[in-house]
């Protein structure tokens, strides 16, 4: 037995000969040499395995071939960008995960255009002279909403934690204890006030807090009164909160300035959508909060930004700070964010921006565009398995980790599988492969495909890449079956 196994092994291509085929040198361009090297020893691992189980070719020449071929295939993959467009077939609108709010043409024309050569990022054309990124759309922000001023960060915790820095460092925060919350991703309040050097001090408990509990936690250390907006998550029953009316009028009287992190950047009402009421930036500051501060990539729709409004004297010093410099975003983001405002100031918004697109489509078109997909699919695959295809009413949401109680009716595309197992195997085939991979949820043994994140122009592609996988999954034997299998399997290795 050993020694008919090491004969066996003996017809392994050696590593250098490996390293000097033209899949090594291609990997080469690509990966340090270290990682190569790291790859053929993997290659040849596997190789070693199949073929002391005895399923490999034991032929020398079929070995290389095989060989070569795995590493080709690490090539194609070390080759491919890891952040690759997906189909979101969830349902949720925006899925953290998957990138939160998709861009619509119009800004990403505008981006394409600013972004190829050069651009006004800091020139003023006016008077041939430096201008500054941070009032490039300070003007626009602050006046969408309704504020005096605004400066624009790279995402919602660096405006939280800017203003914790800059108004705050040294001194007392106050916030309630109900407003003590976790938006994932480690955006915690207290670490994020104490990383600002702030002291928190909590008042009320976590389900009721009073005015009065405020009142007294003021002291002359007290720099700034914070309200959270409690956008992930719902407190009900025995509860009670001083609305931001209350606590403005509260922080004007002992002249302390207060800041709401309003979290979602909803510019318009959501009730439009049939969905709850989602508090709006331009209302708080109506309601007196001296700063507020929004995400740009939630509810608003737009690139990854966060954006900080209020009053002029407490923006510039939000600006002054030398932490803004660390914040500040680059082209790409002024670009996206600028086109995406601009619609909103010329009322275009539920048209122009997918995410608000997305939340306004009809019941009826959703369930039209469920069954584009089930026909193209169905047409794509042998009769028993179009069988398995159907469509049924859904529920999708927000996300975002915006209004977690809200629930959106949708309709999906359904595969109903054999068993859990083959459920996990056609979602796994889903996600897999060179095409835009396909997320998708599974439930109770059932794949489900919700078209309401679904774009039009990706209903093909998701009827492909479903077929394929149902194609995949399903008894091999049939030619293609067996050969899209293998095609699959590889795909998972990344
Ligand atoms: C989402 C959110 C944040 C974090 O915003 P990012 O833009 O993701 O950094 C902070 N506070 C609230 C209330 C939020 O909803």
């Amino acid at each position: 037995m050993e020694s008919d196994a090491s004969g066996r092994l003996r017809a392994l291509p050696p590593a250098h000969e490996l390293l000097e085929s033209s899949a090594a040198r291609a990997l080469s361009a690509a990966l340090p040499h270290e990682a190569v090297r790291a790859l053929v020893r993997k290659v040849l691992e596997e190789l070693r395995r199949d073929l002391l189980a005895g399923s490999a070719p034991s032929d020398r020449d079929d070995l290389r071939r095989r060989a070569i071929q795995a590493l080709e295939g690490e090539a194609a993959r070390a080759r491919a960008p890891r952040l690759r467009p997906v189909i979101n077939a969830t349902g949720v609108v925006l899925h953290t995960n998957l990138g939160r709010a998709p861009l619509g043409d119009e800004v990403l024309t505008h981006l394409a255009r600013v972004s190829r050569g050069y651009a006004t990022l800091e020139y003023d054309l006016e008077h041939g002279r430096r201008g500054h990124r941070d009032r490039l759309i300070s003007a626009l922000a602050a006046s969408l909403l309704g504020a005096e001023d605004a400066l624009v960060v790279n995402n919602n915790a660096a405006a939280v934690l800017l203003a914790a820095t800059a108004l705050a460092a040294g001194r007392e925060v106050v916030v309630s204890r109900g407003e003590l919350v976790e938006i994932g991703g480690a955006f915690r309040v207290p670490d994020i006030l104490a990383a600002g050097g702030a002291r928190m001090v909590e008042v009320g408990t976590t389900n009721r807090t009073r005015l009065s509990d405020y009142e007294r936690a003021i002291g002359p250390d007290t720099a700034l009164l914070l309200k959270v907006h409690r956008s992930n998550f719902a407190l009900v029953g025995f509860t009670a909160e001083v609305s931001l009316r209350e606590l403005a009028a509260l922080g004007r009287a002992r002249s302390v300035p207060v800041f709401e992190d309003q979290g979602s950047g909803a510019l318009i009402d959501t009730r439009t959508f049939g969905l709850p009421r989602e508090p709006t930036a331009r209302q708080s500051i109506a309601d007196g909060a001296d700063l507020v501060s929004v995400s740009g990539d939630k509810l608003l729709g737009g690139p990854q930004a966060g954006i900080v409004a209020g009053r002029a004297k407490l923006i510039e010093a939000l600006r002054r700070h030398p932490l803004a410099r660390a914040m500040r975003p680059g082209r790409l983001v002024f670009a996206a964010l600028e086109a995406t405002l601009r619609i909103y100031a010329e009322g275009r918004a539920v048209e122009a921006i997918p995410t608000l697109a997305m939340l306004a489509v009809r019941p009826e078109t959703l369930r039209a565009r469920a069954e584009a997909l089930l026909a193209a699919t169905r047409a794509l695959v042998p009769a028993e398995q179009a069988g398995a295809l159907a469509i049924e009413a859904s529920e999708g949401r927000v996300g975002g980790g915006a209004m977690p109680t809200a629930r959106l009716p949708s309709w999906a595309v359904v595969v109903a599988a054999r068993d859990g197992a083959h459920a996990a195997a056609i979602e796994e085939a889903l996600r897999g492969g060179e095409d835009p991979p396909v997320i998708a949820r599974v439930q109770g043994g059932r794949i489900v495909l919700d078209v309401r994140t679904i774009a039009d122009d990706e209903l093909m592609p998701a009827a492909r890449k479903l077929a394929r996988a149902l194609g995949g999954t399903h008894e091999i034997g049939q030619d293609a079956g067996e050969g899209e299998r293998r095609e699959t399997n590889d795909d998972m290795g990344e």
